[in-house]
């Protein structure tokens, strides 16, 4: 069995953390962030209205190339939307990766509808356009414009694919497929901002992305999302529903369907604001950091995960594919033995409970990598 003292101890020196407990993503406030909470507070704007959330918006929409965006609670909440701007119901069907976070799974789930998941790519880690369209050929039928399931005879409605730990899938043969099986693309983007995928940032080639500022995230607002269009209709669509589907009026309540309470406030937006202006560092520091660990896990003869071809990641957490599921075990047993924080990755989706019953396309690269791949910390060394 492989003797991870060696890397314990170089993570060690990166991080210059000779003792301490090393996390595998703290965030980084070094710039205007008091000072744009402050302004909240001094103004009483702290809510969900305010300067800050619009300037945030437009930032993330010229930042990401998009045409606009809309601020969300948190990347949940955002997905939620997605799935309801693309017209997903009650009883539809929704594809996406069993190797993602579960807020991809339960956000198909608030709409009634179910995920069915397809494997991934092993070199992206994300969902594979061979598995997809395998899956299609093999169960579906195109009847009226509608992707019928022929096993469940429901609607296959939208494609969920996840840019994982923020490398790039294969975005655009995904795409490819989707519109020749007339379902929609939503892209969860929440661990990709700053990823490019043929020099396009990620998030922006599906009808509409979604990103996640969660503390844990490549930069934070506490708690947020953001939702990535390139159509302006269905972006001011979006804002109605995400404020109560509230019509303006100069003084009276009137709303005119079902909305939801899901915009983002302005102080996480303040915060927001002051991170995405350190963006750039960010990702500087992260891809620095990414070959430094692949400089040395490369001689050292360990499998460290490489952004995948065309692509351009922002290494948000950093993987290796260990030999196996026992080495991994033994890699995370001592590693966080040892103050160094390392983790698996998710327990696969459809092994949950409340998915268990959900249909699986042959999910063997998904079940390869969940045995092997582990993240390691990777805070951006500003
Ligand atoms: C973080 C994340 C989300 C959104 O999470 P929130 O905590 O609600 O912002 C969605 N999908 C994936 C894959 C994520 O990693």
């Amino acid at each position: 069995m492989a003797n991870f003292k060696k890397t314990i101890q170089y993570i060690r020196q990166v991080f210059n953390e000779p003792e301490a407990f090393i996390p595998l993503h703290a965030p980084v406030f070094s710039g205007n962030e008091k000072k744009y909470l402050n302004e909240c507070i001094d103004t009483t704007f702290v809510s969900s209205v305010g300067k800050f959330v619009d300037q945030f918006e437009t930032k993330i929409a010229i930042y990401t190339g998009s045409t606009k965006a809309v601020a969300c609670v948190n990347g949940t909440n955002a997905l939620h939307l997605a799935l309801v701007l693309s017209g997903v119901e009650q009883n539809h069907e929704v594809i996406t990766q069993p190797l993602t976070f579960i807020a991809t799974a339960n956000a198909i789930s608030y709409c009634g509808a179910k995920p069915v998941f397809v494997d991934v790519d092993k070199e992206t880690m994300g969902l594979s356009p061979d598995a997809l369209r395998a899956f299609l050929n093999e169960h579906c039928e195109i009847i009226n414009n509608n992707c019928i399931n022929k096993t469940t005879g429901n609607t296959i409605k939208a494609c969920v694919p996840m840019h994982t730990f923020g490398h790039p899938c294969r975005i655009d043969e995904i795409k490819t497929i989707c519109e020749q099986f007339h379902i929609a693309l939503i892209e969860d983007a929440a661990e990709s901002l700053g990823s490019y995928y043929k020099s396009k940032h990620t998030g922006t080639f599906a009808p509409i992305g979604i990103l996640s500022f969660n503390g844990n995230k490549t930069i934070t607002t506490g708690g947020g999302g953001m939702l990535l269009f390139n159509d302006e209709a269905l972006a001011t669509r979006a804002k109605h529903l995400s404020t109560q589907a509230k019509t303006s009026h100069p003084w009276a309540f009137l709303h005119d369907e079902i909305g939801y309470n899901y915009r983002m406030p302005n102080i996480n937006a303040a915060i927001g604001l002051a991170q995405l202006e350190k963006l750039n560092e960010i990702i500087k520091a992260k891809r620095k950091l990414a070959h430094k660990y692949a400089a040395f896990f490369t001689d050292n003869k360990i499998d460290y995960f490489v952004e995948p071809k065309d692509a351009q990641s922002n290494y948000w957490l950093n993987c290796l594919v260990l030999k196996n599921k026992e080495e991994r075990d033994s890699f995370l047993e001592e590693t966080n033995k040892k103050g160094v924080m390392t983790r698996p990755v998710w327990e696969l989706i459809n092994r949950l409970p409340m998915f268990q019953n959900c249909m699986c396309g042959d999910l063997s690269n998904t079940e390869w990598l969940a045995d092997r791949v582990v993240n390691i910390p990777s805070s951006s060394l500003l």
